[in-house]
């Protein structure tokens, strides 16, 4: 019988329940992680999490893959995704999760978003070329051959190539919001983003508001999320605890999970953060409800 949440339990001492460790934010390289799926899982286990959802930027392609594995390693792994949207012209990050992972409707979100991606990567390569910072797409291909792909990638390359010395720099001097090579270009608003997840049967929740402008929050706290993310990577209960009461007061879903990004610094490692029980064990009951004999659940 695989682990789940409701039945890890210590074999030493069955009265001393082991704590539900679920991650629920983390990437692999089927967008901008290191990790393949089976690697990600193989760390969870070795870090013994109880669940984990996989959510990648703007696809769901690592599930084929990762659902078997979870079953084998009895890992309980939810569908997630963290899809590219914006709020005016600020970039807001929608988590989504338990929804059917088959959905037609998120399936072609999913096809626009690349679609979307495709012409601002283009753009943010010219607008780099312009500077003496030559990058060519099919350099990209070769570098990553899977998946979604975006300003991380781009900043990699940026590194590889000796034009910058890090990531970081490669965002705050040229690829970050208000830079020179700064490129908007993602189509899907925030309600567009909430409804195509709600249609999938799951749940939406808003990623990593802790450090959002408050006017920014005001507005996204009006829009109808299911839930928010509470609980995330590095950040101390004190930098977590706004963001609690406004789960609180919206009475929203509470989620949590570490953001890891495989071997990537600037990314807290994974099983930082947690999404509570009361949380992923609706997660779970949603899933079934998509997926009533899904081997990981
Ligand atoms: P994109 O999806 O192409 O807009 O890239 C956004 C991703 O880039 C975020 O999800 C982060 O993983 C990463 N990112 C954003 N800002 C920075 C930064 N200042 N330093 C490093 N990575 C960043
Ligand atoms: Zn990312
Ligand atoms: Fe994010
Ligand atoms: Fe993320």
């Amino acid at each position: 019988m695989p682990i789940t949440s409701q039945t890890a339990s210590t074999t030493q001492n069955p009265l001393m329940q082991a704590p539900n460790k679920a991650d629920c934010h983390c990437h692999t390289v089927f967008s901008d992680g290191t990790l393949t799926p089976v690697a990600l899982l193989t760390l969870a286990k070795e870090k013994q999490l109880t669940g984990l959802s996989i959510t990648d930027h703007d696809t769901v392609d690592a599930y084929p893959i990762a659902i078997p594995y979870a079953a084998e390693l009895g890992i309980t792994l939810v569908p997630g995704i963290e899809i590219s949207a914006h709020y005016q012209n600020t970039s807001i990050h929608v988590l989504g999760y338990a929804f059917d992972l088959q959905d037609a409707g998120l399936r072609r979100l999913c096809e626009r978003l690349q679609t979307d991606r495709e012409s601002r990567n283009e753009k943010i390569l010219l607008k780099l070329a312009r500077l003496n910072l030559p990058i060519s797409m099919s350099e990209i291909k070769t570098a990553f051959p899977t998946g979604t792909i975006g300003r991380p990638h781009i900043a990699k390359l940026m590194v590889e190539k000796g034009y910058v010395k890090t990531m970081q720099k490669a965002f705050q001097r040229y690829l970050g919001e208000k830079q020179r090579c700064y490129v908007g270009g993602m189509t899907i608003t925030v309600e567009q983003a909430i409804t195509t997840i709600q249609n999938a049967g799951g749940f939406a929740v808003l990623a990593h508001p802790h450090s959002l402008p408050n006017k920014i929050l005001s507005a996204l706290t009006q829009m109808p999320f299911d839930g928010v993310e509470v609980y995330y990577g590095p950040l101390s209960a004190k930098q977590e605890s706004p963001i609690l009461s406004l789960a609180l007061r919206k009475n929203w879903m509470i989620t949590g999970g570490s953001d890891f990004h495989g071997g990537q610094k600037s990314y807290a490692s994974l099983g930082a953060s947690f999404t509570p029980s009361e949380t992923f064990d609706q997660f779970v009951a949603r899933t079934k409800s998509h997926f009533p004999a899904l081997a990981c659940l």
